[in-house]
């Protein structure tokens, strides 16, 4: 595909992957004219239950990759351990976006922290475990830190807090001594991301900083408003996404997620190759969201700069919710939600509530930051979510 060549409103465009990213990805597809197909071995995956076409086996199924090449214009993912080598095989016969080989490097902590490094963008110190000399070599200026596996980590999962070298050694032993990455905890004041949208001619766009809230690994909240972070992070946040999908030559929509220290300091946590769940509110308070700019990018459509119309907080609604008063699944009381002003819901047609299981976020806007702040709070209130 050339840089100049468009796949307009018509064609079919496949992803990899059927959660909820994948989901929200096949709305906006649709909603822009689009055909969908999406590739998840699950009969009852969120986004193969709402796409034109679901393509139902395993994503290094040759016939299901076949099938997806024969009817897809382009293809995309929305699931970041999707096997590169599948989209590296898609993308002899189509548009790829993001490209296996970037996918790769989220994939791996110490890939993408290397990757850092060389953009010259600041990350918490850490090595490199993968055998037992290198254990042993750890530093003591990495403790206490976090031990996490390199690959296949999401929602705080692969990731055990040790404090002193005994539990380093025992923390590995119960990871199985997977390849894995130490990192020094780091005092934080606050935690944001940003996600940008590069298209492939270059042009690159972001959405505003977003101020996030995690609970137990979890992201919980997510506030976008002006004001919500000390401006110098703001620009330096900005700036260092770009420059991580700059140096990745990257094609599609990227979060980065940061720290903020207590000292001021910006650190870059980790990327993830896809929309992410921190900019899920670029669904009702932007004139762009970030699912569009998926179908922009992998269609080579033009970006166009999004602009934020309302100030806005998101909570993550987990499953959790569903057994606030008792053993058996709940529904929260939804007509409660939708009374109040700016509420916007977004389920994700899992039927199975289960703890810590993202089952949909709902999207709070308003005219003001103080407004959004005090509907969200008083939405967390109703749910049973804790104040922030
Ligand atoms: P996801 O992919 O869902 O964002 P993850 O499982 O990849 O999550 P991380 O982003 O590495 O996990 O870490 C989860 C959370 O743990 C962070 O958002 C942060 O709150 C905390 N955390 C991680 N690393 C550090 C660190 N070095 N110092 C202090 N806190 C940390
Ligand atoms: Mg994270």
């Amino acid at each position: 595909m050339n840089t100049t060549d468009v796949i307009l409103p018509g064609a079919t465009l496949g992803v990899l992957g059927g959660g909820q990213l994948g989901r929200m990805f096949v709305h906006a597809a649709q909603s822009m004219g689009y055909f969908t197909a999406v590739l998840d071995p699950d009969a009852t995956s969120p986004a193969g239950l709402v796409s034109h076409r679901h393509v139902r086996t395993g994503y290094e199924d040759p016939q299901g990759l076949a099938e997806l090449a024969q009817t897809c214009a382009a293809v995309t993912t929305e699931f970041e351990n999707v096997p590169a080598a599948a989209l590296n095989q898609l993308a002899s016969s189509m548009p790829v976006s993001p490209a296996g080989s970037a996918v790769a490097i989220a994939q791996d902590r110490a890939a993408e922290k290397a990757h850092f490094v060389k953009c010259g963008v600041p990350c918490a110190p850490y090595a490199v475990i993968e055998t037992p000399a290198q254990l042993a070599a750890v530093s003591d200026g990495l403790l206490p830190g976090i031990l996490k596996t390199a690959r296949m980590g999401y929602d705080g999962k692969g990731q055990i807090r040790v404090k002193t070298r005994a539990e380093l050694v025992a923390a590995w032993d119960e990871l199985q001594h997977v390849a894995c990455v130490l990192e020094k905890m780091l005092p934080l004041a606050h935690e944001c991301s940003v996600i940008v949208a590069r298209g492939r001619s270059g042009a690159i766009v972001n959405l505003p900083v977003q101020r996030n809230l995690h609970r137990d690994g979890i992201l919980a909240v997510t506030e976008v408003y002006e004001g919500n972070l000390p401006a110098a992070q703001v620009e330096q946040a900005i700036t260092a996404a770009k420059s991580v999908a700059e140096g990745l030559n990257y094609v599609g929509v990227l979060c980065v997620e940061f720290f903020v220290l207590e000292g001021g300091q910006l650190v870059v946590n980790e990327i993830a190759p896809r929309p992410h769940n921190s900019g899920h509110y670029s669904q009702n308070a932007m004139d762009v969201s970030q699912f569009e700019l998926q179908v922009r990018c992998m269609t080579n459509l033009p970006l166009v700069q999004p602009r934020q119309h309302s100030a806005t907080v998101m909570l993550n609604l987990l499953g959790d919710l569903w057994f606030q008063h008792s053993d058996t699944a709940q529904a929260p009381a939804w007509d409660q939600i939708l009374a109040l002003p700016g509420a916007h819901l977004h389920l994700y047609g899992k039927t199975d509530a289960k703890r810590a299981r993202k089952m949909g976020h709902l999207n709070i806007t308003a005219a003001t930051a103080q407004q959004a702040r005090a509907t969200a709070l008083r939405a967390a209130e109703i749910l049973g979510i804790p104040a922030f």
